[in-house]
């Protein structure tokens, strides 16, 4: 009896790996990066040498996060609006 180790997917990293260009520190995005707000955005600070990746753009600059954001409201609206009219007809 051999445990067999099933394939996973570890064989190439995740789509969200980090690269410190200053020290080659790599790791997921979501893993031991150090996130610091600033100005533009958040920063991904290197734990190991403290060097600043990638800075993502805050929500407000960035046209495209907003319009996912806006058809969420918008089905949200209609979504309460036929909830008030089933209501509407089963109360009279
Ligand atoms: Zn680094």
């Amino acid at each position: 009896m051999t445990p067999t180790a099933p394939p996973t997917a570890d064989t190439h990293p995740p789509k969200s790996t980090l690269f410190c260009q200053d020290c080659g520190h790599q790791s997921p995005v979501d893993d031991d990066w150090i996130l610091v707000a600033t100005a533009r955005g958040t920063a991904y600070r290197c734990p190991q040498c403290g060097a600043d990746l990638t800075i993502r753009p805050a929500l407000a600059t960035t046209s495209a996060r907003s319009q996912p954001f806006e058809a969420w409201q918008h089905l949200r609206h209609a979504w309460c609006d036929s909830v008030r009219a089933w209501r509407a007809m089963y109360l009279g």
